[in-house]
């Protein structure tokens, strides 16, 4: 603990370590954080079991591993805050905010209070690290096909509830085989993760990508009307086209196709895809290298 401010109770970047063994006294709230495996879920439990000990008006955890920043209730002025780790993984940061002061009994119960919040995190952090796994092409760190057969279905019956336009592009690699025959498959997977960072630098964060086979990705795009799908795949094709990879002492460059489809009404995800599909190939047939919209 290390008070930072006269005024202020601000404790930042201490660590706290699951040396203690929790408190019997706690058995409430441990059972209460073993009732979920979502972040969010357990910190919103702990805040609102902890409020009669420790009374705040307001919390924030950051898990940078997962993306994660979860708060709730009134910023006030002072606050404690704690880095959470067990056996040196990280499990995030909380901070706990409120009008006065937190007083060095306050920090010590508190901490009492989470050696129960430490492990319950742990497990959701490994529940997490597998789901990720199951769901991640380890080699271009874009979703995989498992996933996207779940999200396609999910996303198309969003599209429908809320009358929203739904737009897919098929990307596929212009003469990827002969890439991996001049130079080898690795520099095949060399050019394979490349060009999915490329996909995503082009995207906005709720296009979801996913590695539909070898050399072949689809970009899910909530939301989006033909007309903006086909900017976003023509703004793809052109980053793609517009960067090189050094390989050893080669400069390779490369191009892709696109084909683009949005949702019909009368549309059934194989239907949805095959349309998009379609599309890259006369993509493919008129050259390559460009964006075709499927009709
Ligand atoms: P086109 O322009 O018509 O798409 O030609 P292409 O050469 O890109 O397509 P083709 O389907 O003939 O070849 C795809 C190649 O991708 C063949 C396969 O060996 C290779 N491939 C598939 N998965 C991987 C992978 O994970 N790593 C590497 N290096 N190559 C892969
Ligand atoms: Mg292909
Ligand atoms: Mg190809």
């Amino acid at each position: 603990m290390n008070n930072k401010s006269a005024n202020l109770a601000i404790i930042s970047n201490n660590t706290f370590e699951a040396t203690k063994i929790a408190n019997l006294d706690h058995y409430d709230i441990s059972s209460a954080l073993q009732t979920t495996l979502e972040f969010n879920e357990l910190i919103a439990i702990f805040s609102n079991k902890i409020g009669y000990k420790i009374p705040h008006s307001a919390y924030v955890y950051i898990n940078d591993e997962f993306g994660l920043e979860t708060k709730s209730g009134v910023f006030t002025r002072h606050s404690c805050n704690y880095a959470l780790k067990a056996e040196q993984q990280q499990l995030g940061e909380l901070k706990l905010m409120r009008n006065h002061r937190f007083s060095n009994n306050d920090l010590q119960l508190l901490e009492g209070l989470l050696c129960c919040l430490i492990y319950p995190l742990k497990n959701a952090t490994l529940f997490h690290q597998a789901l990720k796994m199951a769901y991640t092409d380890p080699l271009t760190q874009t979703h995989n096909r498992n996933s996207f057969n779940d999200v396609i279905k999910r996303e198309m019956s969003l599209a429908v509830r809320n009358s929203h336009d739904l737009s897919l592009i098929f990307f596929d690699i212009d003469h990827f085989k002969l890439i991996n025959d001049n130079y080898g498959h690795d520099c095949g997977d060399t050019v394979l993760a490349s060009s999915a960072q490329w996909i995503k630098e082009s995207l906005r964060e709720s296009d979801i990508v996913f590695r539909y086979g070898g050399e072949e990705f689809v970009i899910l795009l909530s939301d989006t009307s033909a007309d903006g799908a086909k900017l976003l795949a023509e703004r793809i094709r052109s980053s793609i086209e517009h960067h090189t990879i050094a390989y050893g002492m080669d400069i390779i460059k490369v191009t892709a196709s696109l084909g683009v489809s949005t949702l019909r009404n009368d549309d059934t995800a194989g239907s949805f895809i095959k349309r998009a599909d379609n599309a890259m190939y006369i993509a493919k047939n008129n050259g390559r290298n460009r964006v075709v919209q499927a009709k």
